[in-house]
């Protein structure tokens, strides 16, 4: 669909917040389709919780649903980090593919050859820890 988006978010709050469904919210009331990345959702006095989520929906209801968090006093920011694929570093030694979780990083074909799909990419750098010769970097 045209109008639909993705967008990967990452969300701070207060120990308040945590009993609220949120999630529940965004995924009913926004349709919000919510992958989480990664979660700290224990937060004391000192530290806030946090969730890095890819978001996909469509945009008046991505956009709804971002005034709905601000609304119940979550902080959000885009994740403006960007994975970048350096074909030259890239040996196609194929450690990446089994960690990538959208196939961004996908091996063709008889040939064995690696390739990145950037739209399929949500940034979540489980590909980073594990590629031994830096082909896949973040650009931020
Ligand atoms: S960051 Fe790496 S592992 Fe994660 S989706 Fe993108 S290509 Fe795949
Ligand atoms: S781990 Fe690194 S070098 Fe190996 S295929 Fe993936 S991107 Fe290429």
């Amino acid at each position: 669909m045209r109008d639909m988006i993705k967008k990967t978010f990452v969300l701070s709050f207060h120990q308040a917040t945590v009993q609220q469904p949120i999630a529940y919210h965004l995924i009913k009331d926004y349709n919000w389709i919510v992958n989480i990345l990664r979660a700290r959702i224990t937060p004391n006095q000192e530290e806030k919780g946090m969730l890095v989520i890819a978001v996909q929906g469509k945009r008046q209801e991505i956009h709804d649903g971002l005034e709905y968090l601000t609304r119940v006093g979550v902080n959000y920011q885009p994740l403006a980090q960007d994975v970048v694929w350096d074909e030259q570093k890239c040996t196609h030694c194929t450690a990446c593919i089994s960690q990538c979780p959208t196939g961004a990083l996908s091996v063709i074909r008889p040939a064995m050859e690696v390739t990145f799909d950037k739209e399929k990419c949500i940034a979540c750098e489980l590909c980073l820890k594990v590629c031994p010769y830096k082909a896949v970097m973040m650009r931020i």
